[in-house]
Formats: C-alpha cells, structure tokens, sequence
C-alpha cells in the first residue's frame, strides 16, 4: 500500500511519529515536507500533520485529487489543535474537513499512531472508553468551594475537579499519553463528544454553582448581569479559551474571536495563557525540539525568580536534552527504529510525549520505584510579574500570571 506523509504547517511531533508506520508494516512510505513542491502521484493512503490554513487548499486539493483516502492525522490538522487558539487574534488555522470535505480524523496531541495504523488497514477500532472510566482518580462531583489555578498539586486520589483544578477528563477518550498519570490534568486532546469545549464549560460551570462571582444589577431591571470587577471564579479560572478550548478552538461553535493581532500566528496562540500551562503548551506544540523549548521558557523564569533546582533535577534534565539531539538524529536519517528506542526514554523521563511530568522546580511524578522523590519534586512557586528572557525566547507576564508579550525567535517550531 502506498502511503504518503505531509507535513504542513508549525509543530512536526506528528509527523515524526509517522516514523513508526515504518516498524511492522508492508506500506510503502514516503514523507513529504514540503507539500508545497509535491510532484503528485496517485496513491492509497494521504496523511496530513500540522495546522493548515486556506492559503494550503491548492496543495490539500492536489494531494485529495491522488488519493485514495486522506486521514489527518493529530488535532492540529483535524480541529485546527493548539495552534488555532490564534484564532482569537484572527487567524484562520482551519481543519481539514472544512478546507476538502472528505477526510477522515484521529483525534490526539500528540496523534496516537496504532489509531493511524487501524486506519489506515481499515481495521475495525475498539471503542475507547471514557478517560475517567481508566483514571485512578476518584469524583465524587461535589459542589466546588473554590477554583483553584494549578501551581501546586499534592492529593494523588481525587478527581481533580473535585480539588477545584478543572480537568476535562470528563469529555476525553481513554489515551495513550495519560497526562492523569503525571500530575496533570486532561485538557481534552480526544474528545469523545462534539462541542467538547461547550459542554465542559457547563459541566465546570455547574460543579462551581457555589463560588461567588461578581454580579451587578442591569439598568433593564433586576436581573443581575456580571459584573467588571474580578471574583473568585475568574481569578481561579482566568483563561476560558486555553482551558477549555485548547484544541477544539474551530470546531467549538464560538464566534471569531476580535482581540487585534500582536505578532505571528505562534506569538498570538501564547498571548493570554497563563505561566502554569505554558510548559504544557510548549510540551505538545515544540516539535522535535519541545524539551528544549519547555526547559528555555522553564529555566528562564527559575532562574530570574530563584527558584533553586536540586543536582537530580539538573542530572534528569540533561538526560532529556541529550535524548533531544538523538531524536533529531534519528528523524534525520528515518531511523525508525532508534526513534522508538528514544521516545521510550523519553516518556521514562517525561511521562509522555507532551512532558507533562516537566515543570518549574523539577517533576510532578516519581521517575524511578527506587527513588527518593524528595529529591526532584516540583515545588509551589510564586507567580512573579516581570520579562523573562532566555536566548531565543523572550516573554513578560502580569501580576495574575498572563502572558502578555512574547518573542520567538523565528524557525524554533
Ligand atoms: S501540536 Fe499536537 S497535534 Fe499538532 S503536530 Fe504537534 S503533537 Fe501533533
Ligand atoms: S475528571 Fe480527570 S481527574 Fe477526574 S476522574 Fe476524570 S480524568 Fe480523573
Ligand atoms: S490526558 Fe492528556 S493525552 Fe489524554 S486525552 Fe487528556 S490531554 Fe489528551
């Protein structure tokens, strides 16, 4: 079976994790980069990574024209992903099915490649159950007293919303990257419903039923409207479009957000995110280079705030860097076998592909049975207004811990 990879626009995590198509498998694979210059030539199977843009039609319909079937593969070509949080700063990071109509999508960030596999071969997929049905936390769905902003998370038995941390496990598939098993809470990267932003906004909306929010009579009459001023609700949960939306940005139904540009596409999808979702941003949309990305914005925020990291901290975290190099070594020369070998470590390390075990002062889980966890657990840290610089990235955040301004150097996605 002929198949085809196209990567076309910012992170290249799913398109590396194509390499794997090559293990165990009969099809004849070639991975397409520059999509734009593709010569065309009939074949089975075309699978799209990356976001796409209206600009990429020409190429999308090209590709659709001499194929079989077209599958996109990861959020970020199925429901726009990460990147299309731009869109509220008036991009048009678009999925695929709106650009060609006919395509089929696996939902993931990053995509799961058995789900492409069975795909691809036609291969009837067992139904996934739901992502609570297989995490170990327990809800209770009890009214929440407050909403807490996730910089410290020490209970490892209740459900996260439970604790007053939004989780949107509630409205996930079952996934192979499990951030719940890292101290992380889902942000829903496979839905398993439409409109999965929606709904979990009114799910969270009714568990927080009991935290006050600022009111305000409106002049028509009696009934309150909201108010200016900030309450316990929006100071928990400041960022709405990042938490709930994070992936599903697109296909939520909202309308196109009006807040003007303030840089690139990349600048504007960082801009209004807060610093204790930024590793997790970083974590999934870095590409091959997401560990160096994290630690830059990471270490560059310890280090102005001196936030001390222990000798294993430092130890593990160079581990990954040099796992990072290998990595790119081994895409480099389709080494698909080497690439398993080094995502694996990486994923002992990192917890997943998306690093959800990395964050400021050192990790959420244990690494190893056998060690002193003490020894390189992440601690509270205080958010700080100020600039944060680190070489090639440069960002400022508010005193609520918003990221308002950022610089990325051009190329590092
Ligand atoms: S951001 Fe996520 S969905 Fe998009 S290419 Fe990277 S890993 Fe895949
Ligand atoms: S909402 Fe999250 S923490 Fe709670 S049970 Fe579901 S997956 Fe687990
Ligand atoms: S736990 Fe993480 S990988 Fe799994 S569905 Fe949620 S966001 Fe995606």
């Amino acid at each position: 079976m002929d198949v085809r990879i196209f990567q076309f626009n910012g992170c290249n995590k799913c398109y590396n994790e194509t390499l794997l198509l090559k293990e165990d498998s009969e099809y004849s694979i070639e991975f397409v980069s520059d999509p734009k210059n593709w010569k065309g030539e009939k074949v089975d199977i075309s699978v799209i990574t990356g976001y796409l843009i209206p600009d990429d039609l020409k190429h999308l319909n090209k590709i659709k024209d001499n194929s079989e079937k077209v599958i996109a593969y990861g959020n970020c070509a199925a429901t726009g992903g990460v990147f299309a949080l731009a869109n509220q700063k008036g991009h048009d990071v678009t999925p695929l099915q709106n650009l060609i109509g006919d395509s089929q999508n696996i939902n993931g960030c990053l995509g799961e490649i058995e789900e492409l596999k069975n795909t691809i071969d036609e291969k009837e997929i067992h139904k996934l159950k739901n992502l609570c049905e297989v995490c170990s936390r327990k809800a209770t769905c009890e009214y929440l007293e407050e909403i807490k902003r996730q910089i410290e998370l020490d209970d490892s038995s209740t459900c996260f919303n439970d604790l007053g941390f939004l989780c949107s496990g509630f409205i996930a598939k079952e996934c192979k990257e499990r951030c719940i098993d890292y101290n992380t809470p889902c942000r829903g990267c496979k839905p398993s419903i439409d409109r999965s932003g929606i709904r979990m906004l009114g799910l969270f909306g009714t568990l927080a039923g009991n935290v006050e929010i600022a009111t305000e009579h409106s002049v028509k009459g009696a009934t309150d409207k909201l108010a200016d001023e900030d309450d316990d609700l929006t100071d928990g949960l400041p960022d709405i479009v990042g938490n709930f939306f994070r992936f599903t940005l697109p296909t939520s139904g909202l309308p196109k957000g009006r807040i003007p540009s303030s840089g690139t596409l990349l600048e504007d999808l960082f801009i209004g995110r807060l610093i204790e979702e930024i590793p997790l941003i970083t974590g999934l949309l870095g590409g091959s280079k997401s560990i160096s990305l994290t630690l830059k914005f990471i270490e560059s925020y310890e280090k102005a705030n001196e936030i001390k990291v222990s000798e294993q901290v430092k130890k593990f975290r160079s581990e990954l860097l040099t796992l990072e190099d290998e990595l790119l070594n081994a895409i480099d020369k389709e080494d698909s076998t080497k690439y398993k070998e080094v995502t694996e470590k990486i994923r002992k390390i990192a917890g997943n592909m998306n690093l959800s075990n990395l964050y400021f002062g050192g990790f959420k889980t244990k690494i190893n049975d056998s060690d002193n966890f003490d020894d390189y657990k992440t601690h509270i840290f205080e958010i700080v207004e100020g600039t944060y610089k680190n070489g090639s990235v440069e960002y400022k955040i508010d005193s609520d811990g918003i990221l308002t301004e950022i610089k990325i150097k051009e190329g590092l996605v």
